[in-house]
């Protein structure tokens, strides 16, 4: 039977972590880290996501600037409420809450975001640093997950890594970060052909295709480990993710719930990439190094 890859367990020790980080340094700083999460309009996700980052900033020390602006926000506007943020020298970190509303084009506004202040490491400029190994913010979730993996000594060099996903968000930067600590890595997409066969080589499968319960036993090697970034709302209630857990958990050698897997490290990873921001920026010391990759 699985270990479960406890996400929730992790956070909160990371969370204590940054607390620490934070008290010892605002003698230095003279000020606590700063993010604004910038919301646009009313999409539901978005509010439950946006407050439960508000929380984990309370919890740990983080002021909160956040803003939320009316759907018809005209982007001119939320151009010049990231410009004021990225001026304002209070504010560590600033994400965007995605999606925007329809007609708001979102890649203007990302890439206007000052990429020493991207909490969500999705800036072109951040995502060439990881591509070329250089330091900067990573992206939260794939960053959350090799926090989860490092967490259960999941050895990775030299294994075999399959990301199923490809996005800018999760698949892309994930692979990456596998090929960095030196896993040889697959990625798979929608138009794989013939799925099982290639996942069922990975050491390491993480799932990211954002399809309920697609992945079966079939598609696992006995003693892999699983890692499920997928997250759905099942229309009977509750939460579910890609991985279909009552088949892959007897043969995995460890697994990611949903909930409580992935999903809180990523909510931390944009906590760390806030103050690991502060740091740099008020000269305070920054010993959360293990956790950027
Ligand atoms: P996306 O829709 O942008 O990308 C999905 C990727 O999966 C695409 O590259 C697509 O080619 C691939 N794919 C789709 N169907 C496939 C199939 N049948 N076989 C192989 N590949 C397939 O989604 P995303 O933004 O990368 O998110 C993926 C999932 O992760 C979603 O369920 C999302 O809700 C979830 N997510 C969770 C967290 C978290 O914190 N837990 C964070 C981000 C995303």
């Amino acid at each position: 039977m699985a270990t479960l890859l406890d996400g929730r367990a992790l956070a909160a020790e990371i969370e204590q972590r940054l607390q620490a980080v934070i008290s010892d340094g605002l003698p230095q700083a003279g000020r606590p880290p700063g993010l604004a999460v910038l919301r646009v309009g009313d999409d539901p996700a978005s509010g439950v996501y946006v407050a439960n980052k508000e929380k984990a900033c309370t919890r740990v020390g983080i002021t909160n600037h956040g803003a939320h602006l009316p759907a018809d926000t005209p982007a001119a506007e939320v151009l010049a409420t990231i410009q004021r943020l990225n001026a304002d020298p209070a504010v560590d970190g600033i994400l965007l809450q995605l999606p925007l509303p329809a007609g708001l084009d979102e890649a203007p506004l990302l890439a206007a975001i000052d990429p020493q202040k991207d909490a969500d490491g999705l800036h072109t400029l951040n995502l060439g640093r990881l591509l070329k190994g250089e330091p900067g913010p990573r992206s939260c979730t794939p960053a959350g997950v090799m926090a989860l993996l490092a967490k259960a000594g999941v050895a990775l060099a030299g294994q075999r890594a399959v990301v199923i996903g490809r996005s800018i968000l999760v698949g892309q930067p994930m692979a990456l970060m596998l090929q960095a600590a030196n896993a040889t890595v697959s990625v798979a997409h929608s138009r794989t052909t013939n799925l099982a066969a290639l996942t069922q080589q990975a050491d390491v499968l993480v799932v990211a295709a954002g399809r309920p319960r697609m992945i079966g036993a079939e598609h696992v090697k006995p003693g892999a480990v699983v890692v499920d970034v997928g997250i759905h709302r099942k229309p009977e209630g509750g939460l579910c993710g890609d991985v279909r857990v009552e088949e892959v958990e007897p043969i995995a050698s460890a697994i990611t719930p949903v909930p409580g897997g992935v999903g809180p490290m990523t909510v931390t990873m944009l906590l760390v990439n806030t103050v690991a921001s502060w740091c740099a920026r008020c000269g305070v010391e920054m010993p959360l190094g293990d956790l950027v990759h």
